[in-house]
C-alpha cells in the first residue's frame, strides 16, 4: 500500500429533513450569526426564512447577506465581511451551491482580517488560522462538496484570476446535507453540477497522490452518479436519484480536499477566470473529452476501472483496451447528461486562450496529473474543444 494521510474535521449530519436541527447546533458555537446567501428567489427563499427562524427559535440572533454571485469575486466577499465586522458576527452560516458556501467561507477569513481577502489567496499572505470564524454549511446543490473541503475558490475580476484560500479552518465545523434542499435543482444545473461530482471523484483516482482509501470512495461515489445523475435530470423530484447525488458530491468533496484535483479543474478554473457566465461544471465538461484522450494512455489502471463502471462487459478486456474505451463513455455520458458543449459555444474568446493556458500553470493541479503538460499542450487542449462538435 501507498502510505496516505486523511483528515476531516466536518461533523457531516447526512439526511432528509436535517436542517431541522441548525439552530440548536449553531447555538453552541455564537450567538450572532452571519446567513450567507444569493438573493432570495422561489426556489430558495422559503429555505432562507426557515433557516432564520430555526436560528431565531435558538436564541440567535440573525443577520443576513444576500449577496452572493455565481463564480464569487473578491468584491462580493468584501462587502460580505464588512458586514460580519460590523455586526460583530461569531459565526458564518452558508446556504446554497458552491458559490454561497465558498462567500461563507472567505468571509470567515475577511471578517477578521483587515484589507482585501484576495490578498490572502494561496502563496500570498498567510492569514491565522485561529481568527477564522466557525463556518456551518448547508448545500443545496449536489456537486462541489465544498460542505466538506478546506478551500474557498474566490475571482479576481481585475486579474481574470480564480484562486482559492485554502486552510483546514475553512472546513466547515457543521455540514447539513440534506437531498430535500436539492429537489428544485432545474435539470441543466442538476447536470453541471453532478458533472462536477463525477470530476472531484475521477481526478481524485486518477491523481498522483491518490491512495488506496480515497480510491475507495471515489469509486463508489462514481457508480453512484453515473447511475443517478441521468435519473435525476430525467425526473428532479426522484428522491432515491438525490440522495445518492448528495452523498457523492459529500465524497468527492472529502476525496479533493484530502487528495487534490488535476489538470480538468486547474484549466477549468482559468476559464472560470476569464469569462464568469461559464458553470464550473460546464468548463469541466467541456475540456475534459480532449484531455481524456491525451492522458489514457499514463493512467491505464484506473482509466481501465472507470471504464468497466460504465461498461460491464470491458471486464473481459484488457486493461489497455478498457482504459481506451473508457474515454468514448464519458463521451458518451456527456451527451446523455446534455454537458456535450464546446468553448465556442460558452462565448469563451479565442484571444484569451494563451492567458487561460498561462493561468492554468500557476495552479498546482496539473502537476499532480497523470501526464504534465507544458504551455504549449495546454494550449492545444485549449483549441481543440473550441469547435469540437462530435
Ligand atoms: P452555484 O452555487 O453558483 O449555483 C448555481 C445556480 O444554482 C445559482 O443560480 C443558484 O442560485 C442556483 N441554485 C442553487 N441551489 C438551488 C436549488 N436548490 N434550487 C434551484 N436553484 C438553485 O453553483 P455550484 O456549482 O454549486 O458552485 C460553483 C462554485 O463552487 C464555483 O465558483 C466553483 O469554483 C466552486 N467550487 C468550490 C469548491 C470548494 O471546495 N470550495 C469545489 C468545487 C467548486
Amino acid at each position: 500500500m501507498r502510505n496516505f494521510n486523511f483528515y476531516q474535521p466536518t461533523r457531516i449530519r447526512f439526511g432528509w429533513g436535517g436542517v431541522n436541527e441548525i439552530g440548536r447546533v449553531i447555538a453552541r458555537m455564537g450567538k450572532r450569526c452571519l446567513l450567507v446567501t444569493v438573493k432570495p428567489f422561489p426556489a430558495l427563499e422559503h429555505v432562507f426564512e426557515k433557516v432564520k427562524s430555526l436560528c431565531i427559535e435558538a436564541g440567535i440572533e440573525i443577520f443576513h447577506f444576500d449577496g452572493v454571485i455565481p463564480n464569487p469575486t473578491n468584491d462580493c466577499v468584501n462587502i460580505g465581511s464588512e458586514m460580519a465586522k460590523y455586526n460583530k458576527i461569531d459565526v458564518v452560516l452558508g446556504v446554497g451551491g458552491g458559490s454561497s458556501i465558498d462567500t461563507a467561507k472567505a468571509i470567515a477569513v475577511g471578517a477578521t482580517h483587515e484589507g482585501d481577502v484576495w490578498n490572502y489567496r494561496l502563496g500570498q499572505q498567510r492569514f491565522e488560522s485561529k481568527k477564522v470564524l466557525p463556518i456551518i454549511a448547508v448545500p443545496t446543490t449536489a456537486g462541489t462538496g465544498a460542505e466538506v473541503t478546506n478551500m474557498s475558490v474566490i475571482k479576481n475580476p481585475d486579474e481574470k484570476f480564480k484562486s482559492v484560500l485554502a486552510d483546514w479552518t475553512l472546513t466547515p465545523r457543521v455540514s447539513f446535507i440534506d437531498p430535500e434542499l436539492t429537489l428544485t435543482v432545474p435539470p441543466h444545473i442538476t447536470a453541471s453540477t453532478g458533472f462536477d461530482a463525477f470530476c472531484h471523484s475521477f481526478e481524485s483516482l486518477l491523481n498522483k497522490n491518490a491512495s488506496d482509501f480515497i480510491d475507495l470512495l471515489a469509486i463508489d461515489s462514481l457508480k453512484k452518479v453515473i447511475k443517478y445523475l441521468p435519473l435525476a435530470i430525467k425526473n428532479g423530484s426522484d428522491r432515491e436519484a438525490r440522495e445518492a447525488l448528495s452523498y457523492t458530491a459529500t465524497l468527492g468533496g472529502i476525496s479533493i480536499t484530502n487528495i487534490g484535483t488535476t489538470l480538468p479543474h486547474g484549466i477549468s478554473m482559468a476559464i472560470g477566470g476569464h469569462v464568469s457566465e461559464i458553470m464550473h461544471g460546464e468548463s469541466l465538461a467541456i475540456m475534459y473529452p480532449e484531455i481524456n484522450q491525451w492522458t489514457w494512455e499514463h493512467a491505464i489502471p484506473k482509466f481501465a476501472i472507470v471504464g468497466r463502471l460504465f461498461n460491464h462487459d470491458l471486464k473481459n478486456e484488457s486493461d489497455k483496451v478498457a482504459a481506451e474505451k473508457c474515454c468514448n463513455e464519458i463521451n458518451l455520458f456527456l451527451k446523455k447528461i446534455g454537458m456535450w458543449m464546446n468553448l465556442k459555444d460558452k462565448n469563451v474568446p479565442e484571444s484569451e486562450f494563451e492567458a487561460i493556458a498561462n493561468d492554468t500553470l500557476k495552479l498546482r493541479n496539473y502537476s499532480i496529473h497523470p501526464r504534465v503538460p507544458n504551455l504549449e499542450e495546454v494550449i492545444n487542449l485549449i483549441k481543440k474543444s473550441y469547435k469540437r462538435k462530435d
